[in-house]
């Protein structure tokens, strides 16, 4: 057999246990029973244990040398030799017994953190955050890196993205989010909520999911659509990419836009073609480019009027309460902007400000500047000088994301960085369909994801983000396309002139 065959034989047994992995991962979270966890955890260690013995298999090793030299390799080949290399090269850097160690904390930290979130006590965590930050900073030095430690660990998630770059996004972004949030606080009027206001049933919200999906034309064939207490989408194997959702009784919303939201993920998964599974290029351009994508369909999409006009009738359909109220109310009552202390329910105009202040601790972290026992202080300064409110105490403040106690440092970016890609990709698109507004509001959002499905879904992760946005957009990323998104936006709702 020739290096290539033996390459992608190799990527199928790889394939076949990610798989296996993701499904077991998938149930445990939907219909596994709680006393399941562990039997269940013996087996998704030993299939753990065998993806990451073949991601660093000296046969792999030798098979990527011979290929990184193979011009003749397809870009999607050479694409897939790139990522796989580099994972090879990263997973070897680090000691076996180091990483078992990692994961026995790892698992004792997000225990400690849950403790401490509960009773609101940051002293509970801080002994094991500090040996997860200490983790973290080790990897760094493992990974290797050419300015900063952070970039080794941004590299994971946001391939090309560095300190350096990210303090150049996050400078101007900041210095005119933040006065314009004043503004609108100052000067706007906020829009009305009580035509969102009320009960709903949960079985009728999964059903408007449904429709939602539907909609952006998710395909159903080939997904399945679970309820979850933290929802996800997970791409199980070609042509089975699965979302999950949550509903609230008193928020018809939060279930709407959750379920936009994880579509959106899976449209991308979906758009792509089985080579890019075989290739395992299916994960995307990166964590930010997967989270555009999401946030095209939350925000850009369901966040936009033209959406309203076409889903009044839907959601009236559904919860007749809606009946009376016009796409105007709904599109206002669903884009007000209110500085929170919790990430999650942040809106479009502050939500880049909570990741703002996490990239900056996590850098001052691993970089050694900054020390865990200062976090709850230097959190809510931040917060004050962000946003303008200061936490009530740790648990809605530095104790709110289980991402640190799991080790999860350089992952914050890319919930900033989607935001950023999609209202990019946005102005382009509204170059190419110039009456994207009339075609949505008359019911047709697969105008929008052909395009998306052309220029981004259907590469997956043969192109690096930077690449991407050139290819699309013309340009790499540039922050003031959002800048000028959302005070278009908000400026009309809050009546600024
Ligand atoms: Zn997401």
């Amino acid at each position: 057999m020739d290096t290539l065959t033996d390459y992608r034989e190799h990527l199928k047994e790889m394939n076949i246990i990610s798989s296996a992995l993701a499904l077991l991962s998938w149930d445990q979270e939907t219909h596994m029973p709680s006393r399941g966890i562990m039997a269940r955890s013996q087996v998704t260690g030993r299939f753990a244990k065998n993806l990451f013995e073949l991601s660093i298999a000296p046969e792999l090793g030798e098979t990527l040398k011979v290929l990184e030299k193979d011009d003749s390799l397809t870009t999607e080949e050479q694409a897939s030799v790139r990522d796989m290399a580099k994972n090879y090269h990263r997973q070897k850097a680090i000691p076996p017994a180091l990483i078992e160690e990692h994961a026995t904390v790892q698992s004792q930290s997000q225990a400690a953190w849950a403790e401490a979130r509960e009773k609101d006590d940051f002293s509970l965590f801080q002994p094991l955050l500090t040996k997860m930050v200490d983790y973290a900073r080790r990897f760094a030095d493992y990974y290797g890196y050419e300015d900063h430690p952070y970039d080794a660990l941004l590299e994971e998630f946001e391939p090309g993205m560095t300190v350096k770059k990210l303090a150049a996004i996050i400078a101007p972004l900041r210095e005119q989010l933040v006065p314009f949030m004043r503004r609108l606080a100052a000067d706007g009027t906020p829009p009305s909520t009580t035509p969102i206001e009320g009960t709903f049933d949960v079985d009728r919200q999964r059903e408007l999911a449904l429709k939602a999906l539907q909609l952006i034309g998710y395909d159903f064939d080939a997904g399945a659509l679970d309820d979850v207490a933290h929802p996800f989408t997970t791409a199980i194997a070609f042509d089975d990419v699965r979302v999950t959702n949550r509903y609230l009784g008193n928020q018809v919303t939060s279930g709407l836009f959750g379920a936009l939201h994880e579509g959106g993920h899976a449209l991308y998964n979906q758009g792509m073609p089985e080579n890019l599974y075989q290739l395992r290029l299916d994960g995307g351009s990166s964590n930010g480019i997967h989270e555009s994508q999401s946030r095209m369909i939350e925000n850009q999409l369901g966040r936009s009027l033209p959406f309203w006009k076409h889903f009044q009738p839907v959601l009236a359909g559904i919860f007749p309460q809606f009946q009376d109220v016009t796409p105007e109310a709904l599109y206002r009552a669903v884009n007000v902007v209110s500085p929170s202390f919790v990430r999650v329910e942040a809106d479009e105009v502050t939500y880049n400000l909570h990741i703002m202040l996490r990239a900056e601790l996590e850098a001052g972290l691993i970089a050694g500047e900054i020390q865990v026992a200062d976090l709850p202080e230097r959190w809510n300064d931040a917060m004050d000088r962000y946003l303008g409110v200061t936490p009530p105490n740790d648990t809605l403040g530095v104790l709110q994301d289980v991402h640190w106690s799991v080790g999860y440092f350089g992952y914050f970016p890319s919930y900033m960085l989607g935001n950023l890609f999609a209202s990019q990709m946005a102005v382009t698109i509204r170059q190419d369909i110039p009456d994207l507004d009339e075609r949505i509001a008359a019911g047709d959002a697969r105008v929008l994801i052909d395009w998306l499905k052309t220029h981004v879904h259907q590469l997956g992760g043969v192109y690096q983000p930077d690449d991407l946005m050139m290819r699309i957009t013309g340009e790499t990323l540039d922050s003031s396309h959002f800048v000028r998104y959302v005070e278009a936006k908000y400026s009309q709702i809050y009546g600024l002139s």
